[in-house]
């Protein structure tokens, strides 16, 4: 914690002409300044995480047995149940053949064969790219 009254100290010790004990002052006060400097980028990098939680837990939804991210008009998912309940991450599941499958833990789910499961919650269609002229 930087102590305020170092200022003063400081300018007391250059003031009366002790010039080498107010830069061992000065030093020590750029060391807690650098430790600060630390503290907070350690508290910003926290607090950032935690307002990613936040909004994720806001927008993420469990349906169908697996968890799907709402954004303002996208449907994103099915992320892989088992990931996100043992270690909170967000894995997309990938289709193979009849079944989904997580590229990181490699479980495997059935689906029924009308189900959507792609990205997005829209069907895709294809889309008309004009040749140029
Ligand atoms: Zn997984």
């Amino acid at each position: 914690m930087l102590n305020y009254r170092l200022f003063k100290e400081i300018n007391d010790l250059f003031a009366s002409g002790q010039y080498r004990k107010a830069r061992h002052l000065l030093m020590e006060v750029q060391s807690r300044c650098i430790a600060l400097r630390d503290e907070i980028s350690l508290l910003q990098v926290r607090l950032k995480t935690l307002e990613d939680a936040a909004v994720l837990k806001e927008n993420l939804e469990a349906k169908d047995g697996f968890y799907w991210l709402f954004t303002d008009t996208l449907r994103q998912g099915p992320f892989c149940p088992h990931c996100y309940e043992s270690e909170g991450g967000l894995i997309r599941l990938e289709r193979s053949h009849k079944a989904l499958q997580c590229p990181y833990c490699h479980a495997t789910y059935a689906v029924m064969a009308n189900e959507e499961y792609q990205e997005g919650s829209a069907v895709r269609h294809a889309r008309i790219i004009p040749f140029a002229r």
